[in-house]
């Protein structure tokens, strides 16, 4: 069950090794890290460094060769599909580069979709649903298609579907990647406050180094493996801006 005392994320010595046209690839090594309740973390590295494979793992869309994963301090490193499924839609929250929307449904109904999953009455999920548009200041929104909305307006609705559910951990893969700058940073301002806030957990996959200076900590990717200062090393900027602001 849901431990509040643990971190959110523990990662044990992660392993994860794919056969590649029957050769084995080591995408990630001995990969040991702690996300704590509260935390804002950006996830960086080269192409090919293994981000994806890490964020599908910590997201319960796939699962490590070797090591351990707790999640709110319970062992999901070996559930089967299912129970990993069920786990995934109540303690994970994903938002995409590209919003992943229902073309034909309206901002509210893609923001309760989520529940529909789960033991909540419609009525219910229409409430939290209009919550959720509120708490990223989308509440004039709800009727509109996804067509209708801007590029920013888009992610804000797809982070509310992503928070409806009251996830343990928001999980972002390059949630700015289709913004404008400025759009990016707004994007970037709402996940502050959202964690200010609520206490919102958020990792974050990006290259842009921006991102990673604004958030509380960076995990650095190499070749599968942690390296230490990777904004420092490979993106000639200095981390911990948020904290130093
Ligand atoms: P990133 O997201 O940092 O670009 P990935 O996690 O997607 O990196 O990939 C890391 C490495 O693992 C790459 O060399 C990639 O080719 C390999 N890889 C990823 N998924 C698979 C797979 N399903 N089968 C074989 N190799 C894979
Ligand atoms: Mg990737």
């Amino acid at each position: 069950m849901r431990d509040i005392e643990a971190p959110v994320v523990r990662l044990q010595h992660v392993g994860k090794v794919f056969d590649a046209n029957g050769q084995a690839f080591q995408a990630l090594d001995e990969v040991s890290f702690d996300i704590a309740r509260g935390e804002m973390v950006a996830i960086m590295g080269p192409s090919g460094s293994g981000k994806s494979t890490l964020m599908n793992i910590i997201g319960l869309l796939d699962v490590p060769t070797s090591g351990s994963y707790l999640l709110d301090g319970e062992d999901v490193s070996e559930l089967d599909r299912t129970r990993q499924a069920q786990v995934r839609n109540a303690r994970i929250g994903f938002v995409f580069q590209n919003f992943n929307l229902l073309p034909r449904m309206t901002a509210l109904a893609n923001v309760a979709l989520p529940l529909v999953y789960g033991r909540v009455s419609a009525r219910e999920r229409e409430e939290r649903a209009r919550a959720a548009l509120a708490a990223v200041g989308l509440d004039t929104k709800a009727a509109s298609l996804p067509n209708q909305l801007s590029g920013g307006q888009k992610q804000r609705v797809a982070i509310a579907r992503a928070l409806v559910t009251e996830p343990s951990l928001l999980l972002a893969d390059e949630p700015t990647g289709a913004l404008d700058t400025r759009t990016g940073s707004e994007i970037l301002e709402l996940f502050r406050r959202l964690n200010e806030d609520r206490g919102v957990t958020l990792v974050v996959i990006t290259h842009d180094a921006e991102v990673g200076r604004q958030m509380d900590r960076v995990i650095g990717l190499r070749d599968g493996r942690l390296v230490p200062q990777i904004l420092e090393t490979y993106y000639g900027v200095v981390a911990g801006a948020r904290v130093a602001a």
